[in-house]
């Protein structure tokens, strides 16, 4: 079979792993690394000098010519410079390929041209790019050579972190901390380590790269800024897990092959609920390592599509009217001896750690709602979340029948004594099993779902890290953790201070959770009533950033500064104003350069007609309707695109800030909406064929 894959084979053979370190490092030295990979030991010189000789001669094995530290800035993507292995030649002319230790754990990209959101001048041009040891190094091929990367976190000068790395991994060690601590008050006395582990699901949509490039909105942008809804849609709900076509497959074979050579274990795929839409899911991994994986992901999905002639595009809403993508972020709790400190096991009611930890759970996310929505929001996201489309803006739990029962009987009664059980689902079918049910169903509309043994977190959108999620969830549940060491500790009676602090937490986060239909308008009016926010925007998720509350949370973890926050806080109010401010511009070059001539083209061979027929004495009164109606449609948009015009220019010379941002979302925004609408209704009366771009349909429906 020319077609076979040796999965078992081809898996990991392009990352520096654990077995390749085994094999080609020294025993001491592998030893004295994974002090550092497991216990944060300091890394001595000489380790990493022996670690750099290793990695560089795999990698040359690997056909790598260069190096890079990668690493993720505050832009949104992750950022590579490349360097050769090579040295001055010797006097003989000949060369040595050399890699340093140095050269490993420390990099010096100009920092100055990354965003620091005023944490530095631009004159201060230092940042250091420090190898992250717990997420393995790889060589990424192509058709033109191939490259080692190696994971770095990206720091300033003076030690503020520029990057989405080192505040994970700072919120990593706070959980770990936090989480032993009451691991130990519970009577565990042998988990050493506790990690995150997260799985990340990735939804995405496939066009065609040549339709793909004769949409200039989607080239500037990412999403359509034009574009009327074809006849189908998605209504017929014949794409959600349809039979993937073969172009598609073909594509997919090549993205899984490219991903396990890289270590990553995408595992599922399907098709999606909009036309042209997919998803692909890895199996878990550690916090960082998923993190750094989604981004590996999201890169291959881009480089796979164009070599088939496709272009994949993540933007969280291509096509409005049509379903959005978003990621769905699967977080628990790992101990180095094999517990998932999530898992209720099958008597949740007797699961005394498991109720602790969760109820821990709820509070956080009830005091720090407003920071989980915001760790959710990025310029694209803001078409999904409480706008067009689900999931909700408001953030609620969703525990299920099983979890919901048993907290509703300790805060009832103060007493858990039994938990439902699943029974058993009867198909009706004799030829068929039947099977154990779950004891709880699913809830496909809850931003915060508990999954039978994890959260799932379904706010983050398609094209953004999970790094922020991460960072929020890990500290905002530390800091649930220490607040409950804090009493227990103090505590006499250790087990009763357990069991009264369930209940208490239990009943005074009991609006947090929500069982229920969350894309009703019934739930809007209730989280009201409970006193839930619902922030529909990213300019108005922002400031959470920097409340008191979460300034001090942060830095009482040492997660993140107050000057850290207040930087993040400036970049993304500049990020959503470049953004708009592109859309903006692209908004109005192409209805300028290409829709207004086109219509006007159209209207022209109208009035041809028009006249002609008038001539021969024939009725005209059909084509001089839609003549009169082209015309209308054209004086709106040439008013609408002046009026945009006026507001683009005002908000582009406004100081950079939140006063811009907001005008971006109120005034802006509004004003590219005006302009679409006349632009769609002519997209439907002028011939096809003098349209500038390609449609909906043939974007969506032909690929
Ligand atoms: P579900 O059907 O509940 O969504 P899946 O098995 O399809 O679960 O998994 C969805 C994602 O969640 C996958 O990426 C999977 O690896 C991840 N996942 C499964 N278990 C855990 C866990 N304990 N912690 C974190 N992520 C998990
Ligand atoms: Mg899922």
């Amino acid at each position: 079979m020319s077609n076979f894959v040796d999965v078992a084979g081809i898996f990991g053979e392009n990352v520096f792993n654990d077995r390749v370190m085994q094999e080609k490092l020294p025993k001491k030295v592998y030893k004295e690394l994974h002090k550092t990979i497991d216990d944060g030991k300091e890394l001595d010189a000489i380790t990493a000098e022996v670690v750099a000789a290793a990695m560089k001669e795999w990698a040359i094995e690997k056909g790598a010519t260069h190096y890079t530290h990668w690493f993720q800035p505050l832009t949104g993507f992750t950022a590579e410079k490349h360097d050769a292995f090579i040295t001055a030649p010797d006097a003989d002319g000949s060369m040595q390929l050399e890699f340093s230790g140095k050269e490993l754990v420390k990099g010096e990209p100009d920092a100055s041209s990354f965003p620091s959101g005023g944490l530095r001048a631009t004159f201060e041009a230092r940042g250091y790019t420090a190898w992250d040891c717990t997420s393995p190094a790889f060589v990424r091929q192509n058709e033109t050579g191939a490259i080692l990367y190696i994971p770095t976190a990206f720091c300033s000068y003076t030690g503020e972190a520029l990057d989405q790395k080192t505040p994970l991994l700072r919120s990593m060690e706070a959980i770990q901390t936090q989480t032993l601590r009451l691991l130990r008050l519970l009577g565990n006395t042998t988990s050493k380590k506790v990690r995150p582990s997260v799985g990340a699901e990735q939804e995405y949509f496939i066009v065609d790269r040549q339709k793909y490039l004769k949409r200039k909105d989607l080239i500037f942008t990412g999403r359509t800024l034009f574009g009327a809804m074809p006849p189908k849609g998605q209504e017929l709900d014949d794409h959600y897990f349809g039979v993937i076509r073969p172009r598609i497959a073909a594509f997919m074979d090549d993205v899984n092959k490219e991903l396990w050579k890289l270590g990553v274990s995408a595992k599922t795929q399907h098709n999606e609920v909009a036309p042209a839409q997919h998803e692909l899911a890895p199996i878990y991994a550690e916090c960082n390592v998923a993190v750094d994986h989604n981004q590996i992901i999201m890169e291959t999905l881009k480089n796979v599509a164009e070599s088939h002639g496709l272009q994949c595009l993540l933007h969280e809403k291509p096509f409005a009217g049509v379903n959005g993508s978003g990621k769905h972020n699967n977080w628990s709790l790992t101990t180095d001896d094999g517990m998932n400190l999530l898992d209720p096991g099958k008597t949740p009611h007797e699961n005394i750690q498991f109720l602790m930890i969760l109820t821990c759970i709820l509070r956080a996310v009830d005091r720090h709602a407003d920071l989980l929505r915001e760790s959710a929001s990025d310029v694209g996201n803001d078409h999904r979340l409480g706008a067009n489309e689900a999931p909700p803006a408001i953030i609620s739990v969703f525990l299920g029948d099983q979890l919901q029962d048993v907290l509703s009987q300790l805060i009832s009664t103060g007493e858990a004594t039994h938990s439902l059980k699943g029974g058993t689902l009867h198909t009706g079918v004799r030829t068929l099993p039947d099977f154990a049910k779950d004891a709880t169903d699913r809830n496909r509309t809850s931003p915060f779902a508990f999954t039978g043994n994890k959260f799932e977190f379904r706010m983050v959108g398609s094209r953004d890290s999970v790094a922020e999620c991460n960072v929020v969830i890990n500290t905002i549940v530390a800091e649930a953790f220490s607040d409950a060491c804090d009493v227990l500790e103090k505590a006499e009676d250790v087990q009763m201070a357990v069991h009264d602090l369930i209940k208490e937490y239990a009943s005074e986060h009991q609006r947090i959770v929500f069982n229920g239909n969350g894309y009703s308008d019934a739930w809007v009016a209730e989280a009201e009533r409970r006193g839930l926010s619902n922030i529909t925007s990213m300019v108005d998720a922002i400031p959470a950033l920097v409340t008191e509350k979460s300034v001090a949370l942060f830095e009482k973890f040492g997660v993140f500064t107050r000057t850290e926050l207040e930087s993040r806080v400036e970049i993304q109010y500049e990020a959503y104003a470049k953004a708009l401010n592109i859309e903006a511009r692209a908004m109005i070059d192409i209805a300028s350069k290409s829709v207004v001539p086109a219509v006007l083209r159209f209207n022209r061979s109208l009035s041809d007609t028009v006249n002609s027929m008038k001539t021969a004495g024939v009725d005209i009164e059909v084509p001089l309707e839609m003549l009169r109606e082209s015309c209308s449609l054209l004086a709106e948009a040439k008013q609408a695109l002046k009026k945009l015009e006026k507001s683009a220019d005002e908000a582009a010379v406004m100081e950079a800030g939140r006063e811009q941002a907001v005008f971006y979302h109120d005034v802006v925004s509004a004003d590219m909406e005006a302009l679409r609408a006349p632009v769609d209704a002519l997209e439907m009366i002028v011939d096809k064929e003098e349209w500038p771009m390609p449609s909906y349909g043939d974007l969506l429906f032909e690929v």
